[in-house]
């Protein structure tokens, strides 16, 4: 046996097993991922996709497909929290799959809620302290003002799965 391949066996069962820390987080993802599906989203791994996109949610379908780049990039965990806003938008807007989707800031101002200033002003921040203006500026020209404030809001809360997991299940309770 030479060197080499003494080496790999010795090696491959930790190379078997994910490091502790991508352990956390892949079973962090499969809870959220087990939240979605309770409420009826479907999700799907797409190998490749459009370049340049990591993920996407359709308000139809109820399909949010998550990309092989997204992994390959380690933006999983961003992907599914800003694809599960977008879930929550679907919500807010009826029932989910019914083909409408709001941005949660118009569905808290139309009902008085007194959150609602505080969600909007919260979205801003992240987007400031993480220098994300100018690029979710950017990416959502030319959009129509309720497709780019639902982006902006799906921008704000991609780096905190948490937060996105709570706002679907208030936008989305189970019946
Ligand atoms: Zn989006």
């Amino acid at each position: 046996m030479n060197c080499f391949l003494a080496l790999t066996l010795l090696l491959l069962p930790f190379a078997a097993a994910p490091p502790a820390a991508a352990q956390g987080q892949l079973s962090v993802l499969d809870d959220a991922v087990t939240r979605l599906k309770r409420r009826g989203v479907i999700p799907v791994l797409q190998e490749h996709c459009q370049p340049g996109i990591y993920g996407s949610y359709n308000h139809v379908t109820r399909k949010l497909v998550l990309c092989g780049q997204a992994m390959r990039d380690g933006l999983l965990t961003e992907t599914v929290a800003h694809e599960s806003v977008h879930v929550a938008q679907d919500c807010v807007a009826g029932a989910i799959g019914d083909g409408h989707s709001l941005p949660i800031y118009w569905r808290l101002l139309e009902r008085g809620a007194p959150q609602a200033e505080n969600f909007r002003a919260t979205i801003k921040q992240s987007l400031v302290v993480r220098d994300k203006v100018a690029h979710a500026l950017k990416s959502t020209k030319g959009m129509s003002n309720s497709r780019r404030t639902r982006e902006l809001e799906a921008y704000g809360l991609e780096h905190n799965l948490y937060a996105a997991l709570k706002i679907v299940e208030a936008a989305c309770p189970l019946r």
